[in-house]
Formats: C-alpha cells, sequence, structure tokens
C-alpha cells in the first residue's frame, strides 16, 4: 500500500523520504531515501503531508504527532487516523478531476472514477486549449465576467462541431451537435455507444433536418428501411450500412433481430443510426425501439422528421388544414381495413382532412367504407406517389372515383391519400415532379 501511495507522491514530485522497519522491493527501487527503523516525532519536523501506512497503533501515534505539529496525515485505510485523503485522481490532459468519499468507501471511489474517467471527453486538452485562448481574448477585451460563460460554451461547441475558429455559431436545438454525445467532444470515438433514431423524410435529401444529416455523417453504422434515397445513404460515409426493412413483402430482419443488433452495436461503442422514412414515430415501430433501447440502458435520441403525411398533400399543393375548409386533419394507416374502419368511425363524415399512409392498394375498399359510413361521394380526393423524388405524380380526383378498380397512378412507389375539401385548394395542375433544389431554384427567380 505504501508503494502505491509512493508512486502517486512522486507522480506529483514531491519530495519523499521513507521510514520503516522494512520495505518492499518496490519502495527499495524507487530511489528515495529510506529509514529502516521505528518511526520518531522528529520525522514530522519541517515536514508538509505524512502518509501513515502501518498498523493502526503506528498510524495512532503518526496521527498524535502530526496534531500537535498542524501536519496532515492520510492514513491509508484508516479513516480514523486521518485528516487528508488521497482521493480518486483522473488527470488529463492538464485537467485534474478529485473524487473523495472522506475515506469512507475507497471501492465506491475507484468505481467513481472509472465512471468519470469513461464520460469525460477525448479530447479535453483542446477543450483546456480553447478556454486558455478565450480566456487571453477576454482579458485583452475587458469582457465581464457574466458574459464569459455563454462565451466559453458557445466556442466549445464550436470545436465540437469541427467549425473553424472564428465562424459564428449557434447553441443547435439538435441534442448534440454535429454528432456528438453530451459530454463527448466531437468525432472521438467514445467508449460508450449510442443509437439515433433518424427521421428520413419523404425521400428527396433536402427535406433530411440538419440533425439528421450530422447523425448520419457521425455514424459507425446504419440500420436503414425500404424506401431511403440512396444519396441520403450516402451521406454516412463512414458507416456499413444494413437494409433491414421489409423488401416486397419479407422483412429483410425481425424487430427482435434489429433491437439485439442495435443494443450490441451501440455496447461495443458504436454510433449507430436507425434510419426510417418520414418522421421515426409515425408508422415507423420507432416507439418500440425506444422501449427495447431504455430496457437496455443503451444512450438513445430521436431526430424528428418530416413526415410524408403532411409534406406529401403539401408537394402537391395541398394544405392539410385552411381556414374556413378543415380546421383538423387525421392520419390514418390503411393497411387494416378493420383498423382504419375503426378509426374513422370515430369523426364525422367529412369532418376532417383524412390522410391514409399504407393504403394505396386497398383504396377502393377504403374509399367505400367511408362512402358507407356517409362521407360525400363527391368528396375531392388525391393520391401522391413518390413525394418529394423525382418520379413524383399525383393523381386527383373524388371519393367515389377512388372506388374504381384501375387508377392511372401506379409505379410501386409509395403513395398518401388525401381526402377533404381541401384537395380541390391545390394547384394540382403543376403535376410536380421536381426535386428540392429544382423547386427552391425557380422560387429565387
Ligand atoms: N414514418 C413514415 C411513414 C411510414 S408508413 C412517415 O412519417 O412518412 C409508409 C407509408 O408512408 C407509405 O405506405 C406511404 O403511404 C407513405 N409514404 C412514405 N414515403 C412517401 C412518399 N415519398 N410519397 C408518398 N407517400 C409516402
Amino acid at each position: 500500500m505504501a508503494a502505491g501511495k509512493l508512486g502517486q507522491l512522486l507522480a506529483a514530485r514531491a519530495d519523499v523520504r521513507v521510514v520503516a522497519l522494512d520495505v518492499c522491493e518496490e519502495i527499495e527501487r524507487a530511489g528515495v531515501p529510506v529509514e529502516r527503523r521505528a518511526f520518531e516525532a522528529a520525522d514530522l519536523d519541517g515536514v508538509w503531508l505524512v502518509v501513515a501506512a502501518a498498523t493502526p497503533d503506528a498510524n495512532r501515534e503518526v496521527a498524535a504527532v502530526a496534531e500537535v505539529r498542524r501536519v496532515f496525515v492520510n492514513a491509508v485505510d484508516d479513516p480514523a487516523n486521518a485528516t487528508a485523503f488521497l482521493s480518486g485522481v483522473i488527470r488529463r490532459d492538464g485537467v485534474t478531476l478529485a473524487i473523495s468519499t472522506g475515506g469512507a468507501a475507497p471501492g465506491l471511489t475507484a468505481l467513481l472514477r472509472e465512471g468519470l474517467d469513461a464520460v469525460l471527453p477525448r479530447d479535453l486538452g483542446a477543450w483546456l486549449d480553447e478556454a486558455r485562448r478565450q480566456r487571453v481574448a477576454w482579458r485583452r477585451d475587458g469582457v465581464p465576467m457574466p458574459e464569459r460563460r455563454p462565451l466559453l460554451l458557445e466556442a466549445l461547441t464550436r470545436l465540437y462541431a469541427g467549425a473553424p475558429p472564428g465562424a459564428r455559431s449557434r447553441l443547435s436545438a439538435c441534442p448534440e451537435n454535429e454528432g456528438g454525445r453530451p459530454g463527448h467532444a466531437g468525432p472521438a470515438k467514445v467508449a460508450s455507444g449510442h443509437v439515433s433514431l433518424v427521421g428520413a423524410g419523404p425521400g428527396d435529401p433536402g427535406l433530411l433536418t440538419r440533425c439528421a444529416v450530422a447523425r448520419l455523417r457521425a455514424a459507425d453504422l446504419v440500420l436503414y428501411d425500404a424506401l431511403i434515397d440512396r444519396r441520403i445513404l450516402k451521406l454516412a460515409r463512414h458507416a456499413q450500412r444494413f437494409f433491414v426493412g421489409k423488401r416486397s413483402g419479407r422483412h429483410a430482419m425481425t424487430q427482435p433481430t434489429i433491437n439485439s443488433v442495435m443494443i450490441r452495436a451501440a455496447r461495443r461503442g458504436k454510433r449507430v443510426v436507425r434510419l426510417k422514412g418520414g418522421d421515426p414515430f409515425v408508422f415507423g415501430r420507432g416507439g418500440e425501439e425506444v422501449l427495447a433501447l431504455r430496457a437496455a440502458a443503451v444512450s438513445f435520441d430521436v431526430v424528428p422528421g418530416v413526415t410524408s403525411a403532411v409534406a406529401a398533400p403539401a408537394l402537391a399543393g395541398i394544405p392539410v388544414t385552411h381556414r374556413g375548409v378543415s380546421s383538423a386533419f387525421l392520419v390514418v394507416g390503411g393497411h387494416d381495413e378493420e383498423t382504419f374502419a375503426a378509426t374513422v368511425n370515430e369523426v364525422a363524415p367529412n369532418g376532417v382532412t383524412l390522410i391514409v399512409l399504407m393504403g394505396v392498394g386497398r383504396r377502393a375498399a377504403l374509399a367505400s367504407r367511408l362512402i358507407d359510413r356517409g362521407w360525400r361521394r363527391r368528396t375531392p380526393a388525391a393520391i401522391v406517389v413518390d413525394a418529394s423524388k423525382p418520379t413524383q405524380t399525383v393523381w386527383s380526383g373524388t371519393l367515389e372515383e377512388l372506388t374504381a378498380e384501375q387508377l392511372d397512378i401506379e409505379n410501386g412507389g409509395p403513395g398518401t391519400i388525401v381526402i377533404g375539401e381541401v384537395v380541390a385548394l391545390a394547384t394540382l395542375e403543376s403535376r410536380d415532379t421536381e426535386s428540392t433544389e429544382k423547386r427552391e431554384h425557380h422560387g429565387s427567380r
């Protein structure tokens, strides 16, 4: 035990003398003066700190002598005879962090030390350098004290996001700027991984959120569903990418398998992106995955996406609400007729704008259900297929026409059905087949 303490003291460049009846080889080899005899009061003359690593009796004697001379005593495993505790210490890149339980629980100190060490940013040295630079600038510019902390936070955020010094930045609403984790710096790998459930929007990469882009860029592993655009996947340039969705009715991976792949990868320290079309919580089984991640105590976050439920109508010029026409919209799945019927039975016929996802294949039966339930046959209806993609097509007609077996809309892509008076407000003649970038371009001319 004394040898262990000696190591710590020498690391702090202390001037050490050992007094002991006998010493182990390790102390002999340490190159410090050793006096092989019993402790004497005079040993504490001119001393700053004494470490008592002997029997309780000897420690007690040392403590009594030290008390009189006002010398602090660190007593190994003997808190009753101690006035100073050499706590668990983390020293990294110029930062020192000490943990103490007042000598009561050295085991806990050690555990906390390991835990804290694991959550400290990997590039703490860069943080320290930045903080030093900031301090010099504040002093030079006479920046008042209360302004300094927010400035430092902003500077560190910039560092974290990899922006060049001096670049303007704002704390992002994205909980972890540029794919890092809170308390973890930038792109460096950390011991414990993380899963992000990311919404990819309806297809066009231009409709990704900035947070989604950051997560993809930082990802080690991407598990993606069907309908995800290749250009979006390419943003995850360092990642392994796996298709886990449904292909022609068959699941490439079962939900429990997807959950366990995510959890295992995160536990190996990977940054996992679970990429889903639209928004992860709109018919995306995102909720189930979050429950599994929470149960496994894996760190995760959710990055909302632009849902096709709203984007598909919007891209066809259909406002889902419009003052005086419709003040509510109901998003319902159309893959199960009974669930669909049970849901629409809860609203008055023609009472809301109805948005049906996963319903194109069953549209005739669904439309018949609505008519049976009292919806007007001439209610305007539209189907937006491949919204936001270069292949976007829009069919428009009436609820009655939806019941027809043949409609000229199928191109194999996903489609969103919109039913309600708001459909008549649309500028459908534009049959938009342009990507967001092109639309923006046109808009700016
Ligand atoms: N989480 C997704 C929805 C998943 S369910 C979201 O928030 O958008 C899948 C259904 O979404 C499809 O059957 C289709 O109805 C709709 N959908 C997805 N992408 C679409 C697109 N680009 N255009 C039109 N509808 C789309």
